[in-house]
């Protein structure tokens, strides 16, 4: 069928007279015209122009008027034609048939030529029309698809008995399955036994109801792995309107939630630990004070003095470690300063190194800084101070007194040479170092180092190795660091010999020094 304004009209007569007669009828009203002398050729040319209108006679020899009708109905490409019969105003079986055969409408033979054309031209504007609308509708229909194409959320269709019908690719790539895979199958191919056992009556008597569904579930990838979701579950009326707004099927929304559930977990499991590590000192002071009370009369001078510096011993703990929480709750919730500035990496070692110096001297400790070159990163100065000062603070903790504490800078060019090997086997992990140039600092210690199974936790909140020489800690000083150095794009290590020390290195970007 055209699309243009002019409809087109297949005449279909016998006679050449009649054919003549609608041509000077109709050519008035600017229609575009085909013609068939048959029903054979009417057939051929309507497959041929895709007209929007066949007027058709009816007597005519070979095939006549309503078998062309009724084929031209069965037809997919045509059945949607408007056809009008020509017949004879008194022929009331004819006019039967023609119904039966699918006619729309009929123009009484001889023609009334004011007739024809008034009936031809309602004919053919309601059926522009109804094709206005079927192209509005499709466009609607295209409209609606590429939204759900485009959406981020997964959207899934599915009839009334929950197969699946349509699934956008945020679908598919939330679950794993493509259309080809999900199409056809039932809604519980991603669902796991947690959701299989969510009481499904009650669930699909609110829905069936009419009302919309949101919960939360642990579905299943694809792949065997598992997600959290939110899921929206709303029924979907039929468009029918005589069908009573009944379900014919539902549209499901899912979200992954999956982040949001993990750091709902993680900062759940972090407050039990806070409150846990916050209640450890308290309790200690608690009794120590007790203790200075209790026995103040009987305890010496030197006695109380010990308990004194004992509840000092332990308030710092307590200080430090709530100094550390606030850390960590500002990197959490995304409180962190985000404030770069061009630093010298190796003047801020030497400075840093300067203030711990004190520290080392009490242990009789031996504290080298060894950096020759200018190393530019751009960062936050205070973040890096923080790391800088947490590892030489934690070598001159882990190392027993009369030890060695070593700092050194060093630039390196990543993938290391051949010839970098030596150099680079005594420096962290720098082989897996990203392409690019790096501002490297470490700290090398002679102290208790950490054995294997510890090494790969050491990162984490919390975490701490047990030692015998009960040395004061909060467990998080290596997460924040490691937390604060990733904020930089940057990398932190550690290799270690138990007895023999251990090796911290951290890779910072160069500035200017481009990732290639
Ligand atoms: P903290 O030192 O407050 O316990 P950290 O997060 O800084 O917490 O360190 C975590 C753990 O890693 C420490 O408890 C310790 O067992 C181990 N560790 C860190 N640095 C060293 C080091 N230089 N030598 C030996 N062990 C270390």
């Amino acid at each position: 069928m055209t699309t243009s304004e002019t409809s087109t009209i297949l005449v279909v007569d016998d006679q050449l007279s009649a054919r003549e007669v609608l041509r000077g009828l109709l050519t008035l009203d600017g229609y575009n015209l085909a013609f068939a002398s048959s029903g054979q050729e009417a057939l051929a040319k309507a497959a041929e122009v895709l007209p929007d209108l066949v007027l058709l006679d009816v007597m005519m020899p070979g095939m006549n008027g309503f078998e062309v009708c009724r084929r031209l109905r069965s037809d997919n490409q045509l059945s949607e034609v408007l056809i009008i019969i020509m017949t004879a105003l008194d022929d009331k079986r004819a006019r039967l048939e023609a119904i039966e055969a699918g006619a729309d409408d009929f123009v009484n033979k001889p023609i009334d030529p004011a007739e024809l054309r008034a009936r031809v031209r309602t004919i053919t504007r309601l059926n522009r029309l109804r094709r206005l609308r079927a192209l509005e509708l499709q466009a609607e229909r295209d409209r609606t698809k590429s939204i759900l194409e485009a959406l981020g959320e997964a959207v899934i269709v599915t009839d009334i008995h929950g197969i699946i019908q349509y699934l956008n690719p945020a679908a598919t790539a939330l679950t794993g399955y493509t259309s080809e895979e999900a199409i056809g199958k039932n809604w519980r191919l991603w669902q796991t036994e947690e959701t299989e056992t969510q009481p499904d009556s009650e669930f699909l008597q609110s829905l069936l109801a009419g009302e919309t569904w949101y919960g939360e579930v642990v579905n299943k990838h694809k792949d065997g792995g598992s997600y959290d979701a939110a899921l929206t579950v709303a029924p979907l009326f039929s468009a029918n309107v005589d069908s009573n707004d009944s379900v014919i099927g539902f549209v499901i929304v899912q979200r992954d939630i999956t982040p949001l559930k993990q750091a709902e977990r993680s900062k759940d499991e972090f407050v039990s630990n806070v409150s846990h590590e916050l209640r450890t000192p308290l309790s200690v002071i608690t009794l120590l004070a007790d203790n200075l009370e209790l026995f103040y009369d009987r305890l010496n001078e030197a006695q109380r003095h010990k308990l004194i510096k004992d509840i000092q011993k332990h308030t710092q703990v307590l200080h430090d470690l709530i100094g550390d929480v606030l850390e960590i709750s500002r990197i959490d919730s995304g409180r962190i300063s985000m404030e770069r500035e061009p630093l010298d990496l190796q003047e801020m070692v030497h400075e840093q190194a300067e203030d711990l110096r004190l520290l080392a001297e009490q242990k009789s400790q031996k504290l080298q800084v060894a950096c020759s070159d200018d190393l530019h990163v751009v960062g936050n100065r205070a973040q890096l101070n923080q790391v800088i000062r947490n590892l030489v603070n934690n070598a001159i903790k882990y190392t027993a007194d009369g030890g060695e504490i070593s700092c050194e800078c060093q630039l390196f060019s990543a993938p290391l040479s051949d010839t970098d090997t030596d150099l680079g086997g005594s420096w962290p992990d720098c082989h897996r170092l990203p392409e690019g140039r790096w501002a490297a600092f470490r700290v090398v210690d002679t102290g208790i180092g950490i054995e294997a199974e510890h090494l790969q936790h050491i990162f984490e909140r919390f975490y701490r190795v047990q030692v015998e020489q009960n040395i004061r800690g909060t467990g998080l000083g290596l997460s924040i660091s490691r937390t604060l150095i990733e904020l930089h794009n940057g990398h932190i290590a550690v290799s270690s010999t138990p007895g023999e020390g251990s090796t911290f290195a951290v890779y910072l970007p160069l500035a200017n020094g481009r990732q290639s």
